[in-house]
C-alpha cells in the first residue's frame, strides 16, 4: 500500500526519467507535470494525462509525488523586475554588465506617478517613459495597459516601439521571482492549455470565469490590478498548503492578465445562492446537516494547519456537482490591503475580540462558523435581520443573541449558542463540532 490517493484532476510531478514506456503507460521526463485521470483498482498505479504532450497513460504511484507547498514569503514578488523609486543613474548601475534585452522598471521622479522602463540594448540603457493616466499605462500612446505585469508581457513577446524584446528582467536585489518559484514547485499552468468561458461569478477583486484545463473543468478567478494579485500571492500560497476533500482545490495559477487562479469548478454555487433558490421545500434538514459538517471538517482540517480563515460565512462555501460543500476564499483577509481597517470586517461574522482588538484564531473562526450554521438553517438568510451594525457590536456585548431560525432542531441551535461564547475558551473546536454534527446525522436517520 503506498498510503497516496490521488483524486481525478490531481496535479503531479514525476521523480526521474521514464522514456522507454512500455505499450499503455505515459513516457515522461523528471519533473513533468501530470494531471490525474483515475486510479488503477488495487495495483497502485494511475491512469493520468501529460499536461505537455496531452497524452494519457499508466504511470506507477511510485514515480510521482505531489506538488511542494509555496512558502508564504514577502520577498516572492509577481514584478521582481520592480525596482521603485531609484533615479536613472542607479538604474543605468543595476543595468550592468550590458546584456541586449537587460530590464527593470523605476518609478519615475520628474514625472511623479509615471514609470520609466530601463533598457539594456547596444552597450547602452535606454529609459522609456511610461505614462500613467486615467487607469492606463503607455509607452507610445498607442499600446495601453492595465498595469505594469501585462505592459511587461506584452513586450517580452513583441517588440513594438521599444529597441527590442525585453529578454532578462533585472530582479530587485532580495527579491524572488514568484513565477520562477511557482514553476519550481510545480503550480504554474499553462496559459495555452487554458479555455475561459461565461462569467459565472463577481468577486470583491475580480471575476470570477468558468473554463477548461485540460479536459477538467475550471473556476478561474482573474485579478487584474498588479498590486491587488501581489497580495493575493499569499492566499495562493495558503491554498498549496493543503488538500481536504472540503477545501476548494486550487491546481494552479498563470500570469496573465495580471494573475489567473485557477481552481476546482464548483457547478452549484455558493451556499447562499443555493439555499435561498431552492428553500424549505427542497432541502431537507438532513442535507443542511451534511452541509454543516462537511464545513465543520475542512475546518477542523485548516485548523490542524495552524490556518485562519478570519472570513468564513456561507457565501465563501462552494457546492459541487455531488452536493459536497467546501470551503473557499481562505486567507483572504489577509489580502484586503486595508485589512486592519476595522470598517471593512464582515461586522456580522467577526467574534467580538477580533472585531475590537484584532485576535483572529480558530476560535474566532468557530464563533463565525456559529453564524453559518444560523445561515444554512435559515436558508440562506441574512444574520441579524434588521439590525444595524453598530447595534449588533453593543446588543452582543449585553449578552444578546439570535433567535433560532424557524424550524431548527433545538440541538443545532445549542450548537450555535455555544459558538457564540463571549470567552474564546468556552467555544467548542471544530473537531469537537464535527462530532456533534455526526450524533446529530445519526439520530436523524435513526428515527
Ligand atoms: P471574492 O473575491 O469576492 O471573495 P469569491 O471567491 O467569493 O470572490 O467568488 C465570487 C463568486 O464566484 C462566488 O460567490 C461563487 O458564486 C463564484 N465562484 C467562486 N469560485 C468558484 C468556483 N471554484 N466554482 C464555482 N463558482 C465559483
Ligand atoms: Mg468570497
Amino acid at each position: 500500500m503506498s498510503g497516496k490517493h490521488w483524486p481525478p484532476g490531481t496535479q503531479c510531478v514525476t521523480k526521474h526519467d521514464h522514456t522507454k514506456p512500455k505499450p499503455r503507460e505515459l513516457a515522461f521526463r523528471k519533473g513533468d507535470m501530470v494531471t490525474i485521470i483515475e486510479a488503477v483498482e488495487g495495483k497502485g498505479w494511475y491512469r493520468a494525462r501529460h499536461n505537455e504532450t496531452g497524452q494519457e497513460g499508466l504511470l506507477a504511484a511510485s514515480t510521482l509525488r505531489e506538488r511542494g507547498a509555496i512558502r508564504v514569503d514577502p520577498k516572492l514578488s509577481l514584478m521582481p523586475w520592480f525596482h521603485g523609486k531609484i533615479s536613472g543613474v542607479e538604474a543605468v548601475q543595476e543595468l550592468q554588465p550590458p546584456e541586449d534585452g537587460l530590464f527593470l522598471v523605476r518609478e519615475s521622479v520628474r514625472h511623479p506617478g509615471d514609470y520609466v522602463l530601463c533598457v539594456s540594448f547596444a552597450k547602452e540603457v535606454i529609459h522609456y517613459r511610461v505614462v500613467h493616466e486615467e487607469n492606463t499605462l503607455s509607452i507610445d500612446s498607442q499600446q495601453y495597459f492595465s498595469n505594469l505585469i501585462d505592459m511587461i508581457e506584452h513586450y517580452m513577446k513583441e517588440q513594438g516601439a521599444i529597441c527590442t524584446k525585453l529578454v532578462k528582467p533585472k530582479p530587485k536585489s532580495g527579491m524572488k521571482s514568484a513565477e520562477e518559484e511557482l514553476a519550481k514547485a510545480g503550480w504554474l499552468l499553462n496559459l495555452k492549455h487554458l479555455t475561459l468561458g461565461d462569467r459565472i461569478g463577481q468577486g470583491e477583486f475580480g471575476d470570477v470565469l468558468q473554463g477548461e484545463y485540460m479536459g477538467q473543468r475550471v473556476a478561474v478567478k482573474n485579478i487584474k490590478c498588479d498590486v491587488t494579485a501581489q497580495a493575493f500571492l499569499s492566499e495562493t500560497a495558503a491554498m498549496t498548503k493543503v488538500r481536504h476533500k472540503n477545501l476548494v482545490c486550487l491546481l494552479g495559477v498563470i500570469l496573465h492578465n495580471g494573475l489567473y487562479i485557477v481552481m476546482e469548478f464548483m457547478s452549484k454555487g455558493n451556499l447562499v445562492n443555493f439555499l435561498r433558490t431552492r428553500g424549505r421545500a427542497l432541502v431537507p434538514t438532513q442535507q443542511l446537516l451534511l452541509f454543516a459538517l462537511d464545513v465543520a471538517q475542512g475546518m477542523d482540517y485548516l485548523e490542524s494547519k495552524k490556518l485562519v480563515h478570519r472570513d468564513l460565512a456561507a457565501r465563501n462555501i462552494l457546492i459541487s456537482e455531488e452536493n459536497v460543500a467546501k470551503v473557499s476564499d481562505f486567507g483572504l483577509a489577509r489580502v484586503n490591503p486595508k485589512g486592519a481597517d476595522a470598517t471593512l470586517l464582515p461586522v456580522k461574522w467577526t467574534a467580538p475580540e477580533a472585531l475590537k482588538h484584532n485576535k483572529f484564531s480558530s476560535k474566532s473562526d468557530v464563533w463565525s462558523y456559529g453564524i453559518l450554521l444560523w445561515e444554512t438553517f435559515s436558508f440562506g438568510r441574512a444574520p441579524y435581520p434588521k439590525l444595524a451594525l453598530k447595534e449588533v457590536t453593543e446588543l452582543l456585548e449585553q449578552g444578546y443573541r439570535m433567535d433560532p431560525p424557524e424550524g431548527c432542531p433545538p440541538p443545532v441551535y445549542a450548537l450555535m449558542k455555544s459558538c457564540w461564547e463571549l470567552e474564546p475558551g468556552k467555544r467548542p473546536s471544530f473537531k469537537k463540532l464535527t462530532e456533534k454534527l455526526q450524533k446529530e446525522l445519526k439520530h436523524l436517520r435513526d428515527i
